[in-house]
């Protein structure tokens, strides 16, 4: 799906077959086996990569993903879109991604831990401050940067916070992380709106999933005045046409660990909140929920991608030949999540801290310019919105790599 994209947005920019290929592979990869020790004295060995696709333009940068689905396959398409994405908003980096298959919810915490820090013990050569940082995603949180920050130190023999972002506010993380793709999610929706003439106090709002995007996004949308009416994980969903008390809802996750059962809605289908009629869709989960089969069947005005990859390129097409829904695409929609790892990073670097006021006010400041080039760049080559902004982040990709030559 990621190559097919690469491939179409290439032919867009008529991008020279000498800087295709280049521009297209992964640069490497990492796949090791990790052995754990049980609880119960048995040994586990699992499986983890870390794929770096560029490093033309600075340290790679992408989330490390805990899940029972990950393929060497998905890391490497996550990775190619984390070098679109921060190619889009200007970041001095690559893309790079990591994941180990595993199901955390079967872990205990300190099986988790011993996970976390076998699977940075393997990295430790692989990634660095000026080489590769990683981040969280699906299945690993601010807990898990920390192990993963204190292993890679104590290995190098100092502090070096700079080795992961997204870490807690104790260790160097940074203000506003934490909800930093979910608000850059709802600026960006707020944004939209506005350009489509809706009020945001009118919008109704369908979020699949409910983890650090999904919830983060459903707070801030509705402190914006947004009603939520539906919410997901991968337990099922809960629909409320009079609009979901979010607070209430964390309560319940803090406690319950899932929303199953939770009593603010009536319970539905994940499948079935995505048919849901809403002015604003958002799928906060996993990749390639939106397909052939429910893009037809989709009710909302605008499609907001918080997720990595939740459209299928079929869907994609029936989505834009039917018109009436615009959609906000990944690379630009989620990209609040690697601008502010970015400024963790730089905080890191220079050992000045921001405040939480700082950070979101430069974090909008650059969502804004680069909803405006994506904006340009469609109407100026008739573009959808989402080869607009894959054109950009590509072509400017292959302009770095056009201007560092070849080496040797
Ligand atoms: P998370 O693990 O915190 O939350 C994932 C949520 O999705 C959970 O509520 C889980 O129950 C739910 N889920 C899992 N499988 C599901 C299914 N089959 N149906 C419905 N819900 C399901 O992960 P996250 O960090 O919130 O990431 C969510 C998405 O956002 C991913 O695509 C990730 O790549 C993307 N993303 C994350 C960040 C970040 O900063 N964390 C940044 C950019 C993009």
């Amino acid at each position: 799906m990621a190559c097919r994209q690469f491939d179409k947005a290439a032919d867009a920019i008529n991008l020279p077959d000498a800087i295709r290929d280049r521009t297209k592979y992964p640069r490497r990869c990492l796949a090791v086996a990790l052995p754990i020790k049980r609880q119960d004295g048995s040994v586990t060995v699992f499986e983890g990569y870390r794929v770096q696709h560029n490093l033309s333009t600075g340290p790679s940068k992408g989330g490390i993903r805990f899940h029972q689905n990950v393929t060497i396959g998905e890391v490497a398409a996550l990775a190619m879109w984390m070098s679109w994405k921060c190619s889009l908003v200007g970041l001095p980096y690559g893309g790079a991604k990591g994941g180990i298959i595993v199901d955390p919810n079967q872990l205990t915490e300190s099986e988790l831990e011993h996970l976390s820090r076998r699977y940075m013990q393997e990295l430790v050569n692989f990634v660095g401050p000026h080489t590769d940082v990683p981040a969280p995603d699906v299945g690993t949180n601010e807990k898990i940067m920390g192990w993963m920050m204190d292993t890679y130190s104590n290995h190098v023999g100092h502090v070096e916070p700079a080795v992961v972002t997204g870490k807690p506010i104790a260790l160097g993380g940074s203000q506003g992380r934490r909800e930093a793709t979910g608000a850059g999610v709802a600026y960006l929706v707020k944004r939209y709106l506005e350009d489509l003439k809706i009020p945001v106090t009118e919008a109704t709002v369908a979020i699949q999933g409910f983890g650090n995007v999904g919830s983060e996004t459903a707070i801030a949308l509705a402190r914006y005045g947004a009603k939520i009416v539906a919410i997901s994980d991968y337990t099922g969903a809960v629909h409320n046409a009079g609009g979901i008390n979010i607070e209430k809802a964390l309560a319940y996750l803090r406690y319950q660990k899932v929303l199953r059962d939770f009593d603010g809605g009536e319970a539905i289908s994940n499948e079935q909140l995505l048919e849901l009629p809403c002015t604003v869709l958002v799928p906060a989960a996993l990749e390639r929920v939106i397909t052939e089969q429910n893009a037809t069947k989709l009710r909302c005005r605008l499609l907001a991608e918080a997720a990595n990859g939740p459209t299928t390129n079929t869907a994609d097409r029936i989505i834009e030949e039917r018109g009436d829904i615009e959609v906000i695409p990944d690379v630009l929609c989620n990209s609040g999540g690697v601008v502010v790892s970015y400024f963790e990073w730089l905080q890191n670097l220079q050992n000045y801290y921001w405040d939480r006021d700082e950070v979101l006010k430069k974090l909008f400041a650059i969502l804004d310019k680069a909803k405006e080039s994506v904006e340009y760049q469609k109407r100026k080559f008739k573009f959808s919105r989402r080869l607009a902004a894959l054109t950009l982040g590509i072509q400017r990709v292959a302009e770095a790599k056009q201007s560092r030559g070849l080496f040797p």
